[in-house]
């Protein structure tokens, strides 16, 4: 019997008053990477005609390859804040080096831990200090439990504003990008009173399998998805085959909407 306890069992009010509670369910979406203003605005558009309060978009990318697009960092940035300041999306993006906080402080609403970065303990420790919400992904090679021992770490410093994301383990199956552990999402609802998302973009690595494996994270506990769109998913310069068209995000939006309401009846 796995019994790994929590020390800091809060219950973070930010967060439930952000919708992450028991009866909600958290849609975050936008592409991998900001790759340009323009296409920036559309996606904060669409997702705001869709109800879709948080877009996510990288910055700095922490890519396998160093020949890979890296992310326009702090020209990203900036995008980011005007895009924001323009339409009032709310962003969420990936903070890789705890010194450039200070450029995060006052537009970021949530800032994301990459899977790379998890056991990244000055990384946390500094995130910790803040009081800004934190979405930790869970490392693809990490156990539930060195996963819980990194949220600690942020728990610890005073931060209580930790979401746990759950985006797909190494394992020896190799048709999908990693194998997305749902098991680790009910069973972090049973130990942790953090709320749990599930990133299905990074989880499989194919834009054909988001919609089953999103229905199936709030089936099973999840209190939210983060999700990768791009206007044309091919010509995306990081993670393409993964992203969702808009068209195909609209259906997937449909398709959370007509189950929600059993779902919000079970969790009762
Ligand atoms: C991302 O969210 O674009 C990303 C790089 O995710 P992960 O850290 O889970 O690989
Ligand atoms: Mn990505």
């Amino acid at each position: 019997m796995y019994n790994y306890q929590l020390v800091y069992q809060v219950k973070p009010k930010k967060l439930s008053e952000m919708g992450f509670d028991s009866q909600s369910f958290v849609l975050i979406a936008g592409p991998c990477a900001v790759e340009n203003e323009e296409d920036m605005k559309l996606y904060a558009r669409f997702l705001l005609e869709h109800q879709i309060k948080y877009m996510r978009a990288g910055a700095f990318k922490p890519r396998t390859s160093p020949h890979t697009f890296q992310g326009l960092g702090y020209e990203a940035l900036e995008i980011l804040k005007r895009v924001k300041a323009e339409t009032g999306i709310k962003i969420v993006t990936e903070i890789t080096d705890y010194h450039d906080f200070p450029k995060y402080r006052e537009f970021v609403d949530i800032l994301q831990i990459g899977a790379r970065n998890m056991q990244n303990f000055p990384l946390l420790k500094a995130v910790g200090k803040t009081d800004h919400p934190v979405i930790l992904k869970r490392g693809f090679g990490n156990t539930v439990e060195e996963w819980l021992g990194a949220a600690e770490h942020i728990l610890m410093e005073g931060n209580p504003n930790v979401i746990l994301c759950e985006r797909g383990i190494r394992t020896f199956e190799t048709s999908t990008r990693n194998t997305l552990d749902l098991s680790s999402v009910a069973l972090l609802k049973q130990l942790t009173k953090l709320p749990v998302i599930v990133d299905p973009s990074h989880a499989t690595g194919r834009n054909d399998l988001i919609i089953p494996l999103s229905l199936a994270s709030a089936a099973c506990g999840a209190d939210g998805i983060i999700v990768e769109i791009h206007t044309y998913p091919e010509r995306a310069k990081s993670d393409a085959i993964q992203a969702l068209t808009l068209e195909d995000a609209s259906h997937l939006l449909q398709k959370i909407d007509t189950i929600l309401p059993a779902i919000q009846k079970i969790r009762k």
